[in-house]
């Protein structure tokens, strides 16, 4: 290749357009790079002035600048070239003037700018953007440069910090941050200039010129990616105000801190009323875990004390007001009632809705207990702490007023002391207190747990009875309070006797108010001061009485038990075959002194109810053993002796150890005894008694059904329980042989006698015409009024023919 042709070569390989024109105008030279881009063929250029290539307000630049390579030899410009297609090409232009010895050329050289152009107007455009972002931002935008000194602010954050820009970029970062958080970010921000993190973010405080303390939440980043060597780097920071939301967040925290830690309880319901929250103080208060009662509504915690209209009060000052305060009783989970001071508020949002309710109680049950303590002291007798006379009207008008409702028996009962004016003069005032005192332990100890005894001055007491449910009752009290002061009382080593005596008054009968009632028990307690011998008196005499005679009867009886001082009488039962005597029974008598010899209907049923039948069971059953093993001793043939027995002692587990001992004590031989049971009896207890009836028949005894034909007809008791006897009812034998239905069941209970091999015999046998019938029938044995009344015991060997 020549010279030439490598040069021709090396402009054609130019990345930009390379022309040659002359003074004249004439393009003499061009590349090919030219023809490329501007898409003109080569013979087009050859008639073509280099102004040609550009449209027509470009020309008059262009042609100057052409001008001007002519005349100062080098020129430059830019401008835009129409291509054949039409299309614009912005190109930089630079030329030079090459000299010759006859004229001038000039050599252009252009490079096509189009992508430097897009590339200023992105710039350009992101530039408008940044700033607008910059100027109108909310977050604040700092830029800060290697000596933390800002180079630029926002107006966000010339307002966050209080600063203008001028004076903020005439100080360090430091210098306006709050001297508690001065420097905080500085290893950071070094770390971030070196490269090492691209970012952080921090919460830190500014001061402003004023004082005040901004909160911030900051984003800083560095400004140029990456950094070049030794370079200094501009960091950015974004600067969000959380002043506000700090303090509401630390308001938040202060309540949920008051909310943990007070002791009064909080309660929150949402506007229905159901409860979103409760504090720990309120859990102790009332018993309540969160968790439990969330959901609920607050009137878990009604006492039932207030009425409707007292919770319509609340609601009605809480809807006018927003605010509801007063003394409220809540009721706690374990169910107790506490008076509780309360304070609700109605919390409403923006537009005047309730959110929340929010009530606050103080527990006053502290204040209460002194309120109380004011109140016993003036309720009671600071002597005994019995109640005293006030509280006794008291109570007695409750309990009258409740009566009204539902009658529940209420009653009376006044008492004064005997002898206590005595005990008084001659002995002391210190001795009668004492003396009082020990009465009051006394009545109390003698009353039961709903009644109210009070001392109402000087030796006067009073027990308000309630839920009495029969005069006896009643009657039964004031003998219990009056036999309770009978005692000696020792007082200062001396046994004092004192003594009472009572009044009592039922209402309506006797008086339907506190104070009438009051007075007619005292008019009735000096009758029975009057009347010797009697302890206490009715207001109403007549109505009284009955109930007197039972209690005193009761009383009778009682201590007839205790002084062994029931009788026992003896009726036989004779083999109908052999005439022979095979049993006699035991049949308790009570001899009463005034009364004379009352029968077991009279009695009985009187000591069944007052829990006596163990004590008059265990006394028959000595005596009865007593009485038979001499009769033994004097070789008197009777047989067994039996002996009446109840349900509940058959049931008693000490039962057989009793029998037992009584045997042992007496000498009497087990299978000389025998025990009669009820029909009704055996079927209530064949299996709670099973194991006593076991043990005493290893023990010999044997066991007979009393009254069978009266009790269910259950023969499953028979078989479980192991009986030897029936004892065929009196209803059945009274009406033989006459009566078809009696002898029918006669025979059948006959029958099965036979069939179980069972003795049987018939009770309450009068005559010869039912005797008759028996015998014929299968019986074995009888006893009744037609062989032997019951008899006491020294007359027995006689009734049997062995004197
Ligand atoms: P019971 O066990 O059926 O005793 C028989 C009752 O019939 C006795 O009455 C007796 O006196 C009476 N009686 C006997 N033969 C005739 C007669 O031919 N005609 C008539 N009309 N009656 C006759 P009593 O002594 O009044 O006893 C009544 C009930 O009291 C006894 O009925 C018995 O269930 C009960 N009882 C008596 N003593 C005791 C006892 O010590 N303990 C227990 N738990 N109950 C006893
Ligand atoms: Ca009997
Ligand atoms: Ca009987």
């Amino acid at each position: 290749m020549t010279e030439r042709g490598l040069e021709k070569r090396a402009i054609d390989a130019l990345p930009g357009p390379l022309f040659v024109f002359d003074a004249a105008g004439y393009m003499r030279y061009w590349n090919t790079h030219l023809e490329r881009a501007w898409g003109y063929g080569r013979e087009r250029i050859a008639s073509m002035s280099p102004l040609d290539f550009f449209p027509a307000e470009e020309r008059s630049r262009i042609r100057e600048a052409v001008e001007r390579v002519f005349a100062e030899g080098v020129a430059e410009t830019e401008g835009e070239v129409e291509d054949a297609a039409g299309r614009r090409l912005p190109h930089r232009f630079a030329a030079r003037r090459i000299d010759r010895m006859s004229d001038s050329l000039a050599v252009g050289l252009g490079v096509d700018i189009r992508e430097q152009r897009r590339a200023e107007a992105a710039l350009r455009a992101s530039e408008q953007q940044f700033r607008a972002v910059f100027e109108q931002a909310a977050l604040g935008i700092v830029i800060v440069g290697s000596d933390r000194r800002p180079t630029a602010v926002n107006p966000a954050f010339e307002r966050i910090v209080g600063r203008p820009a001028a004076e903020l970029e005439s100080m360090t970062v430091d210098e306006f941050t709050h001297p508690d958080d001065a420097g905080l970010d500085l290893p950071w921000f070094r770390e971030l200039q070196r490269g090492e993190r691209s970012n952080y973010q921090l919460e830190k405080r500014y001061r402003t010129p004023a004082g005040e303390t901004i909160h911030a939440r900051t984003t800083v980043s560095r400004l140029h990616d990456p950094p070049n060597e030794g370079e200094p780097t501009s960091v950015i920071a974004l600067v969000e105000d959380i002043t506000e939301k700090h303090e509401r967040e630390s308001k938040l925290r202060q309540w949920a801190n008051v909310f943990e830690n007070t002791t009064e309880a909080i309660l929150i319901t949402d506007p229905e009323n159901r409860i979103v929250d409760v504090n720990p103080a309120f859990t102790t208060i009332t018993g309540y875990a969160a968790e439990e009662i969330r959901g609920q509504t607050p009137r878990v915690l009604k006492s039932g004390y207030h009425d409707q209209s007292f919770y319509e009060r609340m609601w009605w000052s809480l809807q006018r007001d927003g605010v509801w305060q007063g003394e409220i009783w809540n009721r706690s989970k374990d169910g107790a009632v506490y008076p509780q001071t309360m304070t609700v508020n109605a919390v409403r949002d923006a537009n005047g809705e309730v959110i929340n309710y929010i009530a606050v109680i103080t527990d006053v049950t502290q204040l209460r207990r002194s309120q109380q303590e004011l109140e016993y002291l003036a309720h009671h007798d600071p002597l005994t702490g019995l109640a005293n006379r006030v509280l006794l009207r008291d109570r007695l008008e409750h309990a009258l007023s409740r009566q009204m409702r539902s009658p529940a028996g209420l009653a009376v009962v006044l008492l004064d002391l005997d002898r206590f004016k005595d005990v008084n003069d001659s002995l002391g005032h210190t001795t009668g207190d004492e003396l009082l005192i020990a009465a009051a332990t006394r009545l109390s100890a003698a009353c039961r747990a709903q009644d109210t005894i009070a001392r109402l001055g000087g030796d006067e007491f009073a027990v308000l009875a309630e839920d009495v449910s029969a005069e006896e009752e009643v009657a039964r009290l004031a003998s219990r309070l009056c036999r309770s002061l009978a005692e000696p009382i020792a007082v200062d080593g001396r046994e004092l006797y004192v003594g009472a005596s009572a009044g009592i008054a039922v209402p309506p009968r006797d008086g339907s108010d506190a104070e009438t009632l009051v007075k007619n028990a005292d008019t009735a307690m000096y009758r029975a001061k009057e009347e010797s011998g009697s302890a206490y008196c009715f207001y109403a005499e007549e109505m009284g009485a009955v109930a007197r005679e039972r209690v005193r009867l009761e009383a009778d009886l009682r201590r007839a038990i205790a002084d062994e001082g029931l009788a026992v009488a003896y009726q036989p039962q004779f083999a109908l075959a052999t005439g022979q005597a095979i049993a006699v029974e035991a049949l308790a008598r009570w001899q009463h002194p005034e009364e004379g010899a009352l029968s077991p209907g009279r009695f009985l049923p009187m000591a069944e109810e007052s829990g006596l039948m163990s004590g008059i069971g265990s006394c028959v059953l000595r005596r009865a053993c007593a009485d038979a093993a001499a009769w033994r001793a004097r070789g008197v043939a009777f047989g067994r002796v039996a002996v009446n027995l109840t349900a509940p002692e058959l049931e008693e587990p000490a039962l057989v150890d009793r029998i037992a001992s009584i045997l042992g004590e007496t000498g009497l031989p087990g299978n000389c005894l025998e025990l009669e049971l009820t029909e009704s009896a055996v079927v209530k207890t064949y299996r709670t008694a099973a194991a006593n009836v076991a043990a005493l028949r290893r023990m010999g005894v044997s066991l007979a059904v009393d009254d069978f034909g009266t009790g269910y007809s259950s023969l499953a008791y028979l078989k479980e329980l192991d009986m030897q006897k029936l004892k065929l009812d009196r209803s059945f034998v009274r009406d033989l042989p006459g009566n078809e239905r009696d002898a029918a069941i006669a025979r059948a209970a006959i029958a099965l006698g036979a069939a179980l091999e069972l003795e049987v015999v018939a009770e309450g046998v009068e005559t010869a015409a039912e005797r008759d019938f028996l015998a014929g029938a299968g019986c074995h044995a009888a006893q009744g009024y037609l062989y032997a009344r019951p008899a006491p015991p020294e007359r027995l060997p006689a009734v049997l023919g062995c004197s």
